[in-house]
C-alpha cells in the first residue's frame, strides 16, 4: 500500500545524505520537513532537537501474509508441490542431497535452504557466525483518527540507539510501532520450531516509555505483542552460497531482519543459481567469516 515513508533523522549527518543521495539517484520525489511542517502534516511524531522528516511520498507497506500466500499458490500454479512436514536433516550423498522429513527420506539434484531462524539448525556450519535472534513486534491503540494511512506514513528512526519503525493502523485502531526493545537470542524447543515469542512486563513498560515520549496521540501502554525470530549474522548482512564443496545446497538466508522486502529479488537469484544460469556475488559468501 503507498502510503509514504518517512524517516526522522538528524539534519546533520550520514543518514539524511544517504536518502537524499539515493531519491537523486533513481529520480524519486522526496521532501525534506523542518520542525514547522512536521507539526502541521505529522504531529504524530515528537521531534528532538536537530531532527528533520524525510518524506518519501512514493513508499508505504507490504501486506506480507497476503503476500506468502499468494506467492504460495502461484508457485502451485506454475508446478511447484508445497509439503507441510518440518524437514529434519539436510545431508549431500555424493552429488545428491537428502532430505529427512518425518521418516521418509527424499532425495534430491540440489536443495535451497531457506529457513530463516532455523537455518543454522539445518546447517550447523551456520551457527558460527549467526544466530537465532526474537524481534518483538507492538501494536499501541490510536486515541485519535489520525494514524489512518491516508494520514500517517510507515516511518523509521533511531531512537536511543534502537532502530524504531512503524506502521498506520489498517482498522483504525492499532498502530504498529515496533523495535522498541532490544533483539534477543532465541532457543528453540528441540527438534521442533516451537520457540517463546511472549514479552516480559520489562519490555513492555520500556517500550511504552519511548512511545510516550516520541508519539502524540497512541496511547503508551502497548494492546499486544509478539516475539518473531529471524537469523542475523554478526555483520548483519545475507548469507547467500554453496554450503558443500559440491554445491548442491544453497544457503538463503541470515536476512537479519531486513529481508523480507528483498525476497522477490532473491529467490529468483537463488532458482536462477541452482539452474546455473546465475553468478553468486561475493559479497554474501560463507567465507567472508573464514578466520
Ligand atoms: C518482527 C519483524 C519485523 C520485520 N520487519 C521487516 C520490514 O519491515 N522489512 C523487511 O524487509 N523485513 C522485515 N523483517 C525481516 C524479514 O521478515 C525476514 O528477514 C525474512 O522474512 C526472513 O526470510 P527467511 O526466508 O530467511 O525466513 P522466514 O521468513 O522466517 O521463513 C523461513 C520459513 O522456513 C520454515 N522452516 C524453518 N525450519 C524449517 C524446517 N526444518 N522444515 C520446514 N520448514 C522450516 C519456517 O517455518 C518459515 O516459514 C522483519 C522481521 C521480523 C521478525
Amino acid at each position: 500500500m503507498e502510503c509514504g515513508a518517512l524517516s526522522i533523522v538528524p539534519v546533520e549527518g550520514r543518514s539524511l545524505r544517504t536518502l537524499s543521495d539515493y531519491a537523486e539517484k533513481f529520480g524519486l520525489d522526496y521532501e525534506i520537513l523542518g520542525r514547522a511542517e512536521m507539526a502541521r502534516r505529522f504531529p504524530q511524531h515528537v521531534l528532538r532537537d536537530g531532527e528533520v522528516g524525510f518524506f518519501d511520498p512514493s513508499g508505504g507497506f507490504l501486506r506480507t501474509d497476503l503476500a506468502v500466500n499468494d506467492a504460495v499458490e502461484d508457485a502451485c500454479r506454475n508446478g511447484a508441490e508445497v509439503v507441510n512436514d518440518p524437514v529434519s536433516g539436510v545431508s549431500t550423498r555424493g552429488e545428491a542431497v537428502a532430505l529427512s522429513v518425518g521418516d521418509r527420506v527424499e532425495m534430491f539434484d540440489r536443495v535451497i535452504v531457506s529457513a530463516g531462524a532455523w537455518g543454522a539448525s539445518l546447517l550447523p556450519k551456520l551457527a558460527g557466525f549467526s544466530s537465532p535472534r526474537r524481534v518483538l513486534m507492538t501494536w499501541f491503540q490510536a486515541r485519535s483518527h489520525g494514524f489512518s494511512p491516508a494520514a500517517f506514513p510507515v516511518f523509521s528512526r533511531t531512537i536511543g540507539g534502537l532502530n524504531v519503525y512503524g506502521a498506520p493502523a489498517l482498522d483504525g485502531r492499532h498502530v504498529k510501532i515496533s523495535g522498541l526493545v532490544p533483539h534477543k537470542e532465541v532457543d528453540f524447543a528441540p527438534g521442533g520450531l516451537d520457540f517463546d515469542s511472549s514479552a516480559s512486563v520489562e519490555e513492555l513498560r520500556e517500550a511504552g516509555t519511548i512511545v510516550g515520549s516520541a508519539m502524540r496521540g497512541v496511547s503508551k501502554y502497548p494492546v499486544r505483542a509478539t516475539g518473531y525470530p529471524d537469523l542475523y549474522t554478526s555483520d548483519r548482512d545475507f548469507l547467500f552460497d554453496w554450503v558443500d564443496s559440491s554445491r548442491s545446497v544453497l544457503v538463503v538466508g541470515g536476512l537479519s531482519g531486513k529481508g523480507f522486502k528483498m525476497s522477490c529479488g532473491l529467490g529468483k537469484r537463488a532458482a536462477r543459481t541452482v539452474l546455473e544460469e546465475d553468478v553468486l556475488d561475493d559479497s554474501f559468501s560463507l567465507s567472508r567469516f573464514a578466520v
